[in-house]
């Protein structure tokens, strides 16, 4: 059986999948911050996964961030308390087995290609349009994460296309980059991008709901979204032209728009003659611990 862990800034989760994906146990304890604490705790989830399906299991971690392959050491990790630390030796030594460690986007896609959404598709990319506009590549159900760690990074990348008179003002990103994707088409660009042009702050649902009665406002920003949208996912397309792409994330739930930017993709890709194969994710929240489960497959 294959044990996949979540970690997550307040939440660690923990579930066991069989063979077929079925789930036969289940855990969600608050993440702790002390990083021989955090230990501590997976190593004893582990041991109790263990007992409650009476058998050894493989162990496959996904977490907001990622291994260096060439130092071994996570980084990029918003629980900051992982960064700078051997997590897969560690856990190694502690698990006595060797234990799968990836980006949880990498998870997410690696799920969709396993038994979700994207199954038996060779190439398959994974989009994660929530806070931030994550993404993970996996070929073959194996995920690809790069020389450098840093495949499927796309929400850094500069929103293709970038006009200041159809896109509003340049933004500045954390990762120190200018205009990038995932200041415009996360669910947090979303809305951003309506919020600037309102006097009320509104949520996502609130503007979507504003879009369903008909507001000018929010029909504006949600075409011009879509056209982001589009822009950056015909540079996937024009890159590395996947099998399926999965979208997972808030905003994978908004049903019109899988038909709305497959309609505008085609403006922006070399061949105007394209099939887009874009599904919503088939596990939705659960997928990227799912993925993890995988890892170890
Ligand atoms: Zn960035």
């Amino acid at each position: 059986m294959y044990i996949g862990f979540d970690i997550g800034g307040t939440k660690t989760e923990i579930i066991v999948l069989d063979a077929h994906g079925e789930q036969h146990f289940k855990k969600r304890i608050p993440t702790e911050h002390d990083y021989q604490g955090f230990l501590n705790n997976i190593e004893s989830l582990v041991l109790e996964a263990e007992r409650s399906v009476g058998g050894a299991c493989s162990v496959g971690i996904g977490l907001p961030g990622v291994l260096d392959p060439r130092t071994g050491l996570i980084k990029n990790a918003n629980c900051t308390f992982l960064n700078g630390h051997q997590l897969k030796k560690d856990l190694d030594a502690r698990l006595n087995r060797s234990v799968a460690i990836a980006n949880d986007a990498n998870c997410f896609a690696l799920s969709e290609a396993v038994d979700g959404a994207a199954a038996g598709k060779s190439v398959v990319f994974g989009v994660i349009l929530g806070t931030g506009c994550g993404g993970g590549l996996v070929v073959n159900q194996q995920v690809i994460g790069g020389l450098n760690a840093n495949a499927g990074e796309w929400g850094h990348n500069p929103l293709p296309g970038f006009n200041s008179e159809i896109d509003g003002n340049p933004v500045q990103c954390f990762c120190g980059g200018k205009n990038c994707l995932e200041k415009f088409v996360s669910g947090t660009g979303f809305t951003r991008q309506y919020n600037q042009h309102s006097s009320a702050q509104l949520t996502g649902p609130e503007i979507f709901a504003k879009l369903e009665s008909g507001d000018a406002l929010a029909k504006q920003c949600y075409e011009l979204f879509i056209d982001q949208l589009a822009r950056a996912l015909a540079s996937l397309i024009n890159s590395i032209d996947p099998d399926a792409i999965v979208v997972g994330g808030g905003l994978s739930n908004v049903s019109r728009i899988y038909d709305d930017v497959k309609q505008l993709i085609p403006n922006y890709t070399i061949s105007d003659d394209v099939v887009i194969n874009l599904y919503p994710a088939k596990y939705g929240d659960s997928s990227g611990i799912r993925g993890a489960a995988w890892l170890a497959r």
